[in-house]
């Protein structure tokens, strides 16, 4: 029995983190999805909180063939003791995915194996470019589940967006 643990902050969850989760479901037999920066909301570049992104999230994986947990990881100061922390948070796991530089060298140094794990269209595939459109009323919605458009609609997301990248730097 494997299972896996894909990081992300999932800003909001898209179709390119899908195929991700797809293509990593046929590796591993459970999957463990950490929602890094738990604690940021309300901003520019973390619009939606860890609650929110649990909804995207569990919402799109309905239809995944692996049994999926969705854990909310607040960012702490120290890079050196974060993987305990991640682990300290989540179900126990034995691979870990990611394409993220610092990630990789934190869980190699931790001796967790570490897979890559590279998305696909990422001239549009890609959070800021989704949260721009947001902002700018251009078309999002093909970007991402339908499951994950119900949940901003949900939560009035787009009016949060454009509000707080109004009066936000970051
Ligand atoms: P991220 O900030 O979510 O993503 C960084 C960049 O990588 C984004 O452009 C993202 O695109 C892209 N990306 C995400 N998944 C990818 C994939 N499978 N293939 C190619 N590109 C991908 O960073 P992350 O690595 O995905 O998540 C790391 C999380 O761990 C963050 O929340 C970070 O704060 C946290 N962390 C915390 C500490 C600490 O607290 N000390 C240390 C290390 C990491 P999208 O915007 O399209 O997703």
């Amino acid at each position: 029995m494997t299972r896996g643990f894909y990081i992300g902050r999932f800003q909001p969850y898209h179709e390119g983190h899908h195929r991700v989760v797809e293509a990593i479901s046929d590796e591993v037999d459970e999957l463990v999805v950490g929602v890094g920066s738990g604690d940021k909301s309300h901003s520019t570049r973390n619009p939606f909180t860890a609650g929110e992104r649990v909804m995207m999230i569990t919402k799109a994986l309905v239809d995944v063939d692996v049994v999926t947990y969705v854990v909310p990881i607040e960012d702490i100061n120290r890079n050196a003791v974060w993987v305990s922390h991640v682990q300290s948070m989540t179900p126990k796991f034995d691979v870990a995915y990611s394409n993220n530089p610092l990630v990789i060298r934190l869980f190699g140094e931790a001796g967790v194996e570490v897979r890559q794990s590279p998305m696909f269209e990422r001239d549009v595939l890609e959070g800021t470019e989704i949260r721009n459109r947001m902002v700018q009323d251009e078309d999002w919605r093909e970007l991402v589940p339908d499951p994950v458009a119900g949940v901003i609609d949900e939560i009035d997301g787009i009016e949060r967006i454009r509000q707080v990248s109004d009066t936000d730097a970051g």
